[in-house]
């Protein structure tokens, strides 16, 4: 089959869906490969690298369609992009179909077979087609990189001639996938780092980070944790009170704040008020990892850099990945042809578009002019 990769339209976005050595995976799966002239440029990979992979590039986006069965992306496609496919081709990119209703019904209507790396089932077999877990890594990296740009200060302690320096402080809310390579990045900087989530559970793995867990003097701690298959559930109310209480008495000792608490499915609960930033000292930095979501922090921009009156600077970018354009891509680029990998049994460019298996029924949101999300439950862990 013909695989390729469209340049992204949304405004910024650095990553491409195909890279020169992903492409080469491709190809020993039996696919033939293509990039849009310019896609990987922002990433760094120039068409003159693509074609010395071997992959043909092609001037425009309608010429990219035209040329190939399936369609790789990053973003969600555009109305125009999805506008431009035709009857019998595949998607594959992120789509949150649960949010983007009308594009999933253009799909089914234009007999398309979209495939959301956002759905990819979070079971063993398919880490490594999960996207969302490979962009929130970056993410959680970049987000104390932009902090330490941000911090007028080291974040490792030091003594020195000129003086001692004592280590920064840095609070992480929520360890998920995010949070724990942020806690990861920020104990490698020399930070004292302390870490929360609801889930009980990832004590042990903040704790073997180096990493102290901020535990709350709630006995239902554990109740309001992983309700959900890992999950975080809504916390009750008292639950929220203590939390927030705890982060109140936190708030003036911390210099750095980092929040990557979600829920799926939900807006991103408020858990770092607009007191608590006024605690904080001047120069501390906030960076909300959750303000596509609404935010953790009460004063989040989405996508901007604040300063407040009292200096807290307050980051709400939501293109962490992006902002690491190479390696994003990289690594997206691995997701994507790991679900090829899956897509061609027998690595013969033939597609086999398997509903029965977990893994392409989870992720597949529109097939055979039909909407097939949600999905039902994957039948192995
Ligand atoms: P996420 O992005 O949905 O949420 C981030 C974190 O915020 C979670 O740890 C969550 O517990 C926490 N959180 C939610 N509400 C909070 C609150 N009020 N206060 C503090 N923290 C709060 O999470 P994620 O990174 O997608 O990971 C979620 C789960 O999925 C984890 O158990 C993770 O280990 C698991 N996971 C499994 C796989 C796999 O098996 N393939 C892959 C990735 C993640």
């Amino acid at each position: 089959m013909k695989i390729g990769a469209l340049k992204e339209s949304y405004e910024g976005e650095a990553r491409v869906a195909i890279t020169p050595s992903s492409a080469a995976h491709l190809q020993k799966l039996g696919h033939e490969v293509f990039v849009e002239s310019g896609a990987g440029a922002r990433a760094g990979f120039m068409d003159s690298d693509y074609e010395k992979a071997g992959v043909t590039v092609e001037k425009t986006a309608a010429d990219l369609i035209r040329a190939v069965d399936v369609v790789a992306k990053v973003r969600q496609p555009s109305d125009a992009e999805i506008g431009q496919m035709r009857e019998g081709q595949t998607l594959i990119s992120f789509f949150y179909p649960a949010q983007n209703a009308e594009l999933l019904e253009k799909a089914k209507e234009q007999g398309i077979t979209a495939i959301a790396m956002d759905m990819v089932p979070r079971i063993s077999r398919a880490q490594k087609m999960d996207a969302l877990s490979s962009m929130a890594n970056i993410a959680g990296y970049r987000s104390v990189i932009e902090a330490a740009n941000n911090f007028g200060r080291f974040f490792t302690g030091q003594v020195t001639a000129a003086g001692k320096v004592p280590p920064a402080k840095v609070l992480v809310v929520g360890a998920g996938v995010a949070g724990l390579a942020a806690i990861g990045t920020a104990t490698s900087l020399g930070a004292q780092v302390f870490a929360f989530d609801v889930r009980p559970e990832v004590a042990e793995q903040i704790e073997s980070m180096g990493a102290e867990f901020v535990f709350l003097d709630f006995e239902e701690q554990a109740q309001d944790g992983a309700a959900t298959g890992g999950y975080a559930a809504p916390s009750s109310p008292e639950f929220r009170e203590k939390q927030l209480e705890k982060f109140r008495e936190l708030a003036p000792d911390m210099d750095v704040v980092i929040t990557t608490a979600l829920i799926p499915g939900r807006d991103a609960p408020v858990l770092w008020t607009r007191d608590m930033v006024e605690a904080m000292k001047q120069g501390s930095v906030i960076v909300d990892l959750a303000a596509e979501k609404g935010g953790n922090c009460e004063l989040t921009v989405a996508d901007e850099r604040i300063v407040t009156e009292n200096g807290v600077t307050i980051i709400g970018y939501t293109d962490f990945a992006s902002r690491m354009g190479a390696q994003a891509s990289e690594l997206y680029g691995n997701n994507i042809r790991h679900f090829m990998g899956d897509l061609t049994p027998k690595k013969d460019g033939v597609i086999v578009h398997d509903m029965e298996d977990d893994v392409i029924r989870g992720a597949t949101v529109a097939h055979d002019h039909d909407v097939t999300f949600p999905p039902p439950p994957p039948k192995v862990a």
